[in-house]
């Protein structure tokens, strides 16, 4: 399969390709014909599956093919981290050529995004409540809209966006095409669907809330107050891998990224207590490999997109099982394989239970009893720590 077979143009199909995109990702393949039509979209994937491209690149086709003024595509995202990075996408998709774009996010001056939609771009990128300020003040225009993309509905409306985002619907022209897209399918996500969405085709590329299965998934019984120890010590047996460790508060990724930090790992942190420059230069600290492990909180993660991170690490077992999809979808992107590592407590055992009972598949323990491994739980033992990691090292 190739991209112009998709109705795609050769510009944007020899962009694909120079970018290393070899074929369309099933996603990809599903959603841009339907996208190019026209027609509204569910598009049910995770964050690696290359769900972003589905949607903006027959945008820009149609953005370039058939120029017209406003803003014709609003995109709205949960965190300012995601919006950013959809805009990066847009502009390297688009690659010089001239697709007006702003992301508008909270922690940025307000006047500079002001400024910038004096520029006319025809597509917008924001977080729900920048989006409403600017509205607030008639600083954006939402008369032209041709297309809206909410992406990770899901999270958004975990993160109680919902109000907000059907505010903004309300100041979106009726005629318009509506794309969206959501990890895990839930009965409310069906019914915002059904009032705000005219026949939407469904489109599914993984069983719904079935994690990646490019992802390579264990967990570790721990003692709690074994916990950092065991992390060091995974940590400690592979020293070449980008890791993302995953936990519960904000303040236990700022302890423990200051334990690590002591320990001469190379590492930063990103949740929301941080400010937006600050997890900005996180992020690239990270991309660029200066960092080689970033702690993050579950909001903070959503959009964090690295390539070639080798290892999410679950610190802390996430109590809702959709966020331990969200957090192993930040491995084992677009071809490549990646681990999911999980500590778990003795009390985290039950969460941990509605985690395997969502995604479908028990997950393989690994007991290691210096850490307080085979106390407990009645799964056999499997693999020790040390083979886990290598085994990525000799790939
Ligand atoms: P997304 O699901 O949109 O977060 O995309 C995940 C990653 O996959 C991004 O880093 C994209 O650059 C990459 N990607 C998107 N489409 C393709 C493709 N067809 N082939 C290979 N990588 C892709």
């Amino acid at each position: 399969m190739i991209f112009s077979k998709l109705g795609l143009d050769q510009m944007l199909a020899s962009r694909c390709e120079s970018l290393g995109y070899t074929e369309p990702t099933p996603i990809q393949q599903k959603a841009i014909p339907i996208v190019l039509s026209g027609a509204d979209l569910i598009g049910c994937a995770q964050t690696g599956t290359g769900k972003t491209a589905a949607f903006l690149l027959p945008m820009i086709q149609r953005i370039l093919t058939t120029p017209r003024r406003g803003v014709r595509l609003l995109v709205i995202a949960p965190t300012r981290e995601l919006a950013t990075q959809i805009e990066v996408s847009l502009q390297m998709l688009a690659h010089g050529k001239a697709v007006r774009s702003i992301t508008l996010v909270g922690g940025a001056s307000i006047g500079l995004q002001i400024e910038g939609l004096r520029k006319a771009p025809s597509v917008v990128i924001s977080t729900p409540g920048r989006l409403i300020d600017h509205i607030e003040r008639r600083s954006i225009d939402l008369s032209l809209v041709e297309t809206l993309v909410l992406d990770e509905a899901d999270r958004m409306l975990d993160m109680g966006f919902w109000p907000d985002i059907n505010y903004v619907l309300g100041k979106l022209p009726v005629e318009r095409q509506t794309l969206l897209f959501s990890a895990t399918m839930s009965p409310q996500i069906e019914k915002i669907a059904r009032s705000n969405m005219r026949n939407p085709t469904l489109v599914e590329v993984s069983p719904r809330g079935k994690a990646a299965t490019t992802v390579e998934q264990l967990a570790y019984p721990v003692a709690r107050e074994s916990k950092t120890a065991l992390l060091l010590h995974l940590l400690e047996a592979e020293s070449k891998s980008r890791v993302l460790v995953f936990t519960r508060t904000r303040r236990s990724a700022e302890q423990l990224s200051h334990i690590l930090s002591a320990r001469e790992h190379k590492v930063n942190r990103i949740h929301a207590d941080r400010t937006q420059s600050q997890r900005e230069a996180a992020l690239r600290g990270f991309k660029e490999g200066r960092h080689r492990i970033l702690v993050a909180t579950d909001i903070a993660s959503r959009g964090i997109d690295v390539d070639a991170i080798s290892h999410v690490i679950n610190y802390d077992v996430p109590e809702a099982p959709e966020d331990y999809v969200h957090r192993i979808g930040r491995t084992g992107r677009a071809n490549n394989t990646g681990r999911a590592i999980t500590l778990v407590s003795p009390v985290e055992e039950l969460s941990m239970t509605a985690i395997e009972r969502m995604t479908g598949k028990p997950i393989e323990r690994v007991f290691l009893p210096d850490f307080g491994g085979t106390l407990f739980s009645s799964h056999a033992p499997s693999k020790s720590a040390g083979a886990f990691f290598r085994k990525r090292g000799r790939r």
